[in-house]
Formats: C-alpha cells, structure tokens, sequence
C-alpha cells in the first residue's frame, strides 16, 4: 500500500546532510528542496525569517472536504555541521565521526520529501497538506517563533522532531523561562581598600549556590547556564552577571520556583548592601496532550499501519510543537529515528529512516 522507495529516500537522505545548515544559514538546504518542490509541481512560499526563511508547501486534497493536515520539520543542524561525510552500512548511517550527522532533522526532511513523492506518483488519495520546514530551531526555536501561523490552515500537526525510535510519541514538553540576574556592588581597590568595596561576584556567589538547582521534582529542573562578572583581580569587583532556566512541565511549578529564585535574588543583594536587576522571559510555554485526543489517536493509528508500536513519553525539552500547540493547532512531537543526537556518534538506523517515511505517509492518506 505505501510504497516508499527506500534507496531514493537514503539517496536524498544522504543528499542532505551532506549539504551545511547550520542556524541561520539554511539557503543552500532550502534551494535543494525548493528544486525538489518545483520538479513535483508543489506550490510553496518562503517567509523571511532573521537571516533565512521558512518554507510552507502546499498539497491541495484530492478528497473534497477532508480536513488537512499539517507535518512539521526544522532545518538546520547544530554545529560541528560543516563538511558531513556519511557513512552507510546495510543497517545505518553515521557521521565520520568528525561532525554530527544532521539526522536532526533532515531524517524528517527526507522523510517529507519521500512522502511527497510518493503521493505525485501514486495518485494516492488525500486531503489538502502543509509542509512546514522551519529555520533556527536549534537556538531557541527561532524559526517558528518568527513565523505567522495563522498562515496554516490545517487543525492538526505532526512535527517530526524527535529521538529514538519510530514509534515514540511525546505526548508532553515542559514551559521554560529565563532569568537573567545583574548584580551591582561597589568598586574599590582590592589591595589597598577592600573594606570600601562590595564583590558583585561575591553577592551572586552566595546566590547562586542557595537557589533551587538541578532536578527539582519529576517535572521540574533547573539550571545555572551562563555567569559572567569582575574586570580584574585588583578591583572589588562591581558587577556580576548570570543566566538561569527553569522548566517544567507544570506551569504553577515553574512560577513558584521563579519566584523563590526571585525573592532569594533580592534578600541577599539587599543583605549584602548590593543592588539587583532581575529580568524574566518565558522562552516557551509547555503542551500537554492525552491519548485519547484526536491529533494522538491519528498518530497511534498511523504507527500501527505501519507496524510500529506507540511509546507514549513526555520531554524535558522544547521544540517547535510547543510554539505550534500554543498557536492552536493541536500538534504532537513523533520520533525519526534520530540517535545520540547532538554529538558526533550520532546515527540512524535505515529501518527507522524508511519507517519515517512510511510514517509520513500514513498519517497524510489516513
Ligand atoms: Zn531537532
């Protein structure tokens, strides 16, 4: 019934990582599949975005009235991503070992584009379709963020974006913020009058290692990223700087853990006679969805056509379907396939690269 063509999916799966997108810099991977696009007849756009662009193809449905659907990829790959050498055996694909091998998220890159043709060349019944490949995902999901939604008409999407096994489905993925903290003591000459001075270092010091760090309960964490403070050893130093993150997947838990963070931030500053600015961001807000709801159900049906078994998980981490469930469009995060992702052992198994594909299609003719 779907006939995927495993060895022109591996050609272009192959095509593309091989091909640089770092963030920010995806034209050449966006000339690639555009030309793809224009050779099937698949009408598309390009939205700016920062220094690149979005891409949203369109498939118009050949069943009059059937609800679209939307499927949902990123671009760019993290760094070292320059010069990719893949290497094939019969049952995966690994980088040389000098780069990570792109599989996140060109696995669902070449899964779409497998879809795609498929359905040019099958005739394949099926309702109208949009193909968001997005831009800058790996620094902040910046690529969706910049992009309007109310461009897609679709109710459902099926962002193909993460880890492990086909078969995974996330069914949840936490809230996250950001704090940036700025500390202002006082100068003086370390030597010759300390006692005049307030350490800003020493202020954020005592902070820092109060604040609720690290795993904080089964749905909540945080981190101490960044810090930065001082000019010289010389100087009591005037100002210290860091930068904090708090996830959850309960939005009330990361409010209340904020806030202690907040409130430990001024007593001490205020105790130790420094000053503090505090600023707060939410970088996304979380999604939770159950088995029971429609957009899951299709993805359980669409994986048991294909053979696969559904492993319903939530996700410490954000993607594109947090920012695409906020704007109202039901959106689940299924597996490629993608392994040790972010490192340079990253792979895929071929099997999981086809039952990509397979996947794909599934759920674009279910
Ligand atoms: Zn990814």
């Amino acid at each position: 019934m779907h006939n995927v063509n495993g060895d022109r999916l591996i050609a272009t799966f192959l095509d593309l990582v091989k091909i640089p997108s770092p963030s920010w810099k995806e034209h050449a991977l966006i000339g690639y599949i555009t030309g793809i696009l224009k050779g099937l007849g698949i009408a598309y756009e390009l939205f700016p975005c920062g220094e690149s662009f979005n891409l949203l193809a369109r498939m118009e449905g050949t069943l009059p009235g059937k609800p679209g659907i939307a499927l949902s990829c990123h671009m760019d790959t993290v760094a070292p991503c320059e010069n990719v050498k893949p290497l094939a055996t019969k049952s995966r694909i690994t980088s040389d070992g000098a780069t990570v091998l792109g599989s996140d998220d060109k696995a669902a890159v070449a899964a779409f584009i497998e879809a795609m043709r498929v359905l040019r060349e099958s005739g394949i019944e099926h309702g109208p379709l949009e193909f968001l490949f997005s831009c800058a995902e790996e620094l902040g999901l910046y690529g969706i963020k910049g992009f309007d939604l109310s461009n897609m008409k679709s109710r459902f999407a099926f962002v193909f974006d993460s880890g492990g096994r086909v078969g995974r489905v996330i069914l949840e993925a936490p809230y996250h913020t950001t704090i940036e903290v700025l500390i202002k003591g006082k100068a003086a000459h370390a030597g010759m009058e300390p006692e005049n001075g307030i350490s800003a270092i020493r202020v954020l010091s005592d902070i820092l290692a109060s604040i609720p760090h690290g795993r904080i309960d089964a749905k909540t964490t945080a981190n101490i990223g960044l810090i930065t403070g001082g000019k010289a050893t010389n100087i009591v130093a005037e100002e210290a700087w860091a930068k904090i993150e708090v996830r959850s997947l309960d939005r009330k838990r990361v409010a209340a853990v904020e806030a202690k963070i907040i409130a430990m931030v001024k007593n001490k500053a205020k105790k130790a006679g420094a000053r503090a600015q505090i600023s707060r961001r939410l970088e996304y807000a979380g999604f939770s969805l159950k088995r029971t709801s429609a957009v899951v159900r299709r993805a359980t049906n669409a994986l048991m056509s294909i053979g696969a078994k559904p492993v319903y998980e939530s996700s410490g981490g954000g993607s594109d379907t947090n920012i695409i469930n906020r704007a109202g469009i039901k959106a689940v995060n299924l597996s490629v396939g993608m392994m040790q992702v972010h490192t340079t052992r990253e792979y895929i198994l071929i099997k999981d690269l086809v039952d990509s594909a397979r996947l794909a299609l599934a759920l674009v003719t279910e």
